[in-house]
């Protein structure tokens, strides 16, 4: 980190500002802005800087910069074109420890302007310290559509609301998800509508506890394959706002890595791992933790309702009464199939898709081998790395051609993803070969051979996919 941002109060504070031209008068609009009292030294002072001097109780010197002239000022602006004016300036600052700034002269500076996207009282300052201020400026532009307008009046609720809601609620957690509930609620959502009176009204009514203020809750939330930039923006929103975190294995810990910082996480492993929590174990912490009043996230790999017993765990939260919302993520069959550049239906290869299972059940593979032989039919097995030769072995036994293309993508969607083509009648020995681990994902049908024209990812790199 090159710089410490920081906001910098200027109310009623004196500011100098070396300079009288445009870009001067561009910095004195901001400076003002920001409550500071502005005294610039400038042999000639731009007329529109002299209004908004008269305008804001400023005051000017017609005369260049001299030394002596920092002192009793709380910053230092430099908008001169004069180097070693400039230089001196910084240097007596710096001296007497006041931060000082050189209009687009990062190297100079103790302290430089961000861009800015104002909703006051709430601010958002964006800095690439100097190094790349385009992109600084598209950053900011999508802060700007990001950013609701009435984002400031949402900030002027909160703030008139604030310390009824500090003695409404003691404890500092119950109070932070009150306030969280409140910003992205039906409150908010009032003062977006622009019903201000209404907001208010809903605001005292919570207050009240007319309407349940602090409740636990769990979200049975998706992550994707393991590309963290395949989350959903609900996913992360919610992430961002839960107290606890239970996850496992198959959720790529760059993702774990996203949640809110100071939630408890709670590894809950694999199924078949002597280090996981069984099923029942995990609903049943899942229930406990809602009834303490957290926000609970049960964060699993690719979509919670596909081979993800996300069904299990919100009944048994159903049965105790216990709110939950369930955020669909994308399934490892849609992320891995894109990455390697397999469409999985095509109008001339595959009309149907059929997403099965290939774990174990009873110790065998009770499969209706039958349905899954049809020609135009894309086949995917989530768990059957284990059993990929007797995939093989009865897909052909029931009759789908031994030349079949398939697919076997690990790791899908992120920097580590190998993908292994063969048929039929070669995968399961060209994945021994390779030692292909889990998690692996197999897909099997016409539209594998597609990859040979659509493979693209990670090819910018050189490197095959
Ligand atoms: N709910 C998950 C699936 C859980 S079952 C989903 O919707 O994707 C676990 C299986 O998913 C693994 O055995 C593997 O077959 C597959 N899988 C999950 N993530 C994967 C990835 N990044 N690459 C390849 N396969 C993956």
């Amino acid at each position: 980190m090159d710089y410490l941002p920081l906001f910098h109060c200027l109310q009623q504070r004196p500011v100098l500002l070396v300079g009288g031209g445009s870009v001067a008068l561009r910095k004195a609009r901001l400076l003002s802005r920001a409550g500071g009292i502005l005294h610039v030294i400038a042999p000639k002072i731009h007329p529109q800087l002299l209004q908004l001097l008269e305008q804001h109780s400023g005051r000017y010197t017609l005369r260049v910069w001299q030394p002596g002239d920092c002192g009793g000022h709380v910053l230092v602006v430099a908008a001169t074109t004069d180097n070693e004016v400039n230089r001196q300036i910084v240097a007596e600052a710096d001296g007497q420890g006041i931060p000082v700034n050189v209009v687009d002269t990062p190297s100079l500076c103790s302290v430089i302007f961000p861009a800015i996207v104002d909703r006051s009282p709430l601010l958002v300052a964006v800095s690439s310290g100097g190094h790349a201020p385009v992109l600084t400026r598209l950053v900011r532009a999508r802060l700007e559509t990001l950013l609701p307008a009435a984002y400031g009046q949402l900030a002027q609720l909160a703030q008139k609301f604030r310390s009824a809601v500090k003695q409404r609620f003691d404890d500092l957690q119950q109070r932070r998800v009150f306030w969280e509930d409140t910003l992205q609620g039906p409150v908010a959502e009032q003062v977006f509508a622009g019903n201000l009176a209404a907001a208010e009204l809903l605001m005292e009514e919570r207050l009240a506890g007319k309407v349940p203020a602090v409740q636990g809750e769990v979200y049975l939330v998706g992550a994707g394959p393991g590309d963290p930039d395949l989350l959903t923006f609900k996913a992360l929103r919610l992430m961002q706002q839960a107290d606890v975190v239970l996850y496992d294995r198959l959720v790529a810990p760059e993702i774990v890595d996203m949640c809110r910082r100071d939630a408890d996480r709670i590894y809950v492993g694999k199924a078949a791992s002597r280090h996981s929590l069984p099923q029942d174990q995990i609903n049943a912490h899942l229930v406990e933790l809602a009834q303490q009043g957290k926000r609970v996230l049960r964060l699993k790999g690719g979509d919670p309702f596909i081979f993800g017993r996300g069904g299990e765990e919100i009944e048994e939260l159903a049965q105790n009464g216990v709110p939950f919302q369930v955020v669909p993520g994308i399934t490892s069959a849609s992320g891995c199939s894109c990455y390697a550049g397999i469409p999985l239906t095509h109008r001339d290869y595959a009309q149907s898709v059929r997403f099965v299972t290939g774990h174990l059940k009873d110790s065998s593979l009770n499969l209706p081998w039958h349905e899954l032989v049809s020609d135009n039919q894309t086949v995917v097995f989530y768990m059957g790395l284990g059993t990929l030769p007797d995939i093989a072995v009865q897909l052909q036994a029931h009759g789908r051609s031994a030349d079949t293309p398939v697919a076997v993508i690990e790791r899908g969607t992120m920097a580590q993803q190998r993908v292994i083509t063969g048929s039929l009648s070669t995968i399961a020995e060209r994945v021994r070969e390779a030692a292909l681990q889990t998690p692996s994902l197999i897909i099997v049908g016409e539209v594998v051979a597609l990859r040979e024209r659509l493979s693209w990812f990670k090819l910018q790199a050189g490197q095959s996919a």
